[in-house]
């Protein structure tokens, strides 16, 4: 009976992030919330009104608050985005207006308060002036807070966190994944996702422990439970009697004590038995995890997912700050190559302030390339602040998402009028950066060939391709049972990209997830690819597996996986192969 309870209070999902995390949960809210219509008695009124007041005066509070924390964390300038917030605050218009609804239609401050905010929404959308349209996001995240008070709420957001907490949600968007800080959350468990979603790619970046596709978790728990998360295999345990505390305790430090077991790969080069050497390098979200890329051993940066910058704010970066954060970077890695994806916005990754229209499928939509090349301005000003940064170390350029010739075609043009204008200006930049493209549509893979005659490498990514190869979404939990990296399809479509890529004079590096799993690893180099590039904490054991063997065993492997039929086949053979060429490297 006991031993029942307690399976009742496991839930499996998908581990995406390793790590054991034990802690007090606090449940972000999606703030959906569904507010109705009540016809109030005249006496209650007032109150409705005192409520209203009540509620602007809390919100005043919190956002002072915030911008107190912000300012002190971050920096003024990050804190005067709160400025605005504080002036619709005192928006007199708005206030009387809601005011006048209660006592008019003698409703609740709620209601009254919801519609007078979707009147203010409608008109700002129409708004052809840009400044006055970005006002709408701070109507809009004011209006979340005080709809919050109103109802008696918690308060959200991650700066506000007093305490270490265990996040759980139905689901985070990448942009509230960034805002997390390793000191607040202990880790998170969300109710959707899947392995390559940007959050959960995120939470590898930052080293939270993270489990999601749990589909029924936040029903199932409220503020204050205990719980924990297991990272490493996707359980999440829900007020775990003290022996399973404790159990997991002695998990977490066998963890931290394996992680440690690979650090003394770190400063070892990636070089086979045999010495065939390959590159292993990094993908970074923010410069601020340098330290990490350079503490874990990567030999320069395969992927900056460059679209954080235009996350979580309110207005574009500017030249400047593009210019600042390559610079920083390029300094950084010194003679290692950076390679600096444009900007990947769209799909799951939204820039609210631009007032995009909503799409039926964001992933195969106006994403990464193609809001580039719709939005050449926005594109110019991050490949001037690139190309200005090119001088301090090693840059190159990579399109993502490119899927024929033309689209390649243009973004070279545009590259190309603004090596021209900063030719005019006399401002230096390195006139022969590279310029390299994403792998990750099928049609790309297919016409490799063609696309090579015009770039100088190529990086897979395979979070993208295997979405898009196999049809299956890469955020949806429902079908992440499809989503197989060890599928037969996709392992012949990289073969043949790097085959295509080296007879033509390329180098073939990967970015994808699919580059940081100790099997795949071992299949890659033995495909011949030259760069892996995945999150800083996987690169020690990557260089574990490449320094465990000989070229020729891996080509071995990678071509006894071709002859098989299925992934499940495919896993099993590799896997088995992984395990006895590890175990005979240690004897
Ligand atoms: C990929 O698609 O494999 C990739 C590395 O890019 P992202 O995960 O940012 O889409
Ligand atoms: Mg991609």
């Amino acid at each position: 009976m006991k031993q029942k309870q307690l399976d009742k209070k496991v839930i499996k999902g998908i581990a995406v992030s390793p790590g054991i995390g034990i802690g007090r949960v606090f449940i972000w809210d999606s703030e959906e919330y569904t507010i109705s219509r009540h016809v109030l008695p005249e006496n209650k009124l007032p109150l409705e009104i005192t409520r209203f007041e009540e509620a602007l005066i809390k919100t005043r509070t919190e956002i002072l608050e915030i911008q107190k924390k912000i300012a002190k964390e971050m920096g003024v300038e990050h804190a005067e985005i709160f400025d605005a917030h504080l002036l619709v605050l005192e928006d007199r218009m708005l206030i009387e207006e809601v005011i006048n609804k209660i006592k008019k239609e003698k409703i609740n401050v709620e209601y009254a308060f919801v519609i007078v905010l979707k009147k203010y929404t409608n008109i700002f959308l129409k708004m052809d002036d840009e400044y006055l349209r970005e006002r709408l996001v701070d109507i809009q995240d004011v209006g979340k807070r005080i709809i919050r008070n109103l109802l008696g709420k918690q308060k959200q957001g991650f700066f506000e966190l007093d305490e270490k907490v265990v996040i759980v949600a139905t689901n985070l968007s990448p942009s509230d994944t960034a805002q997390m800080h390793k000191e607040k959350v202990i880790g998170f468990a969300t109710d959707m996702g899947a392995r390559t979603s940007h959050t959960a790619i995120l939470a590898r970046s930052l080293e939270i422990p993270a489990v999601v596709g749990l589909k029924t978790l936040t029903p199932a728990v409220k503020n204050g439970d205990i719980i924990i998360i297991d990272g490493n295999n996707g359980n999440v345990i829900i007020n775990p009697p003290r022996p399973i505390i404790r159990k997991y305790q002695i998990e977490k430090k066998k963890f931290l004590d394996f992680e440690k077991g690979f650090s003394r790969f770190k400063t070892l080069p990636a070089v086979t038995k045999d010495g065939h050497p390959v590159v292993i390098g990094a993908n970074i979200e923010f410069p601020e995890e340098l330290a990490s890329v350079i503490d874990h051993g990567a030999q320069g940066i395969g992927l900056y997912r460059t679209e954080y910058m235009y996350l979580n704010r309110t207005d574009l970066p500017t030249e400047e700050e593009h210019f600042l954060a390559y610079k920083k970077v390029a300094q950084c890695m010194k003679k290692n190559t950076v390679v600096i994806r444009t900007m990947d916005i769209g799909g799951d990754k939204f820039l609210s302030h631009l007032n995009l229209p909503m799409e039926m499928n964001p992933l195969m939509g106006i994403r990464a390339i193609r809001f580039c090349l719709a939005q050449p301005e926005i594109f110019k000003t991050q490949l001037r602040g690139i190309l200005r940064a090119s001088v301090y170390g090693n840059l190159k350029i990579m399109y993502p998402m490119i899927s024929g010739i033309d689209e390649l075609r243009k973004a070279n043009e545009i590259l190309d009028e603004v090596k021209q204008e900063l030719r005019r200006k006399r401002i230096p930049f390195n006139k022969d950066i590279e310029v390299g493209i994403m792998i990750e549509v099928p049609s790309a893979a297919l016409i490799a060939d063609i696309l090579a005659k015009e770039v100088s490498f190529f990086s897979i990514g395979t979070n993208d391709l295997i979405q898009y190869a196999l049809a299956v979404d890469r955020v949806n939990e429902k079908i992440a049972y499809l989503y197989e990296p060890a599928h037969p399809a996709i392992l012949r479509l990289i073969k043949s990209i790097i085959d295509i890529g080296h007879s033509e004079g390329l180098w073939v590096g990967m970015c994808g997830e699919m580059a940081s799993e100790p099997v795949f690893v071992l299949i890659l180099l033995g495909m011949g690819l030259d760069e892996f590039s995945a999150s800083a904490v996987s690169v020690p054991e990557i260089k574990k597996v490449i320094r465990s063997v000989t070229l020729e065993q891996s080509q071995e492997v990678a071509a006894e996986v071709l002859t098989l039929q299925s992934g499940r086949e495919i896993l099993e053979h590799a896997n088995a192969r992984l395990k006895a060429l590890i175990i005979d490297n240690k004897k």
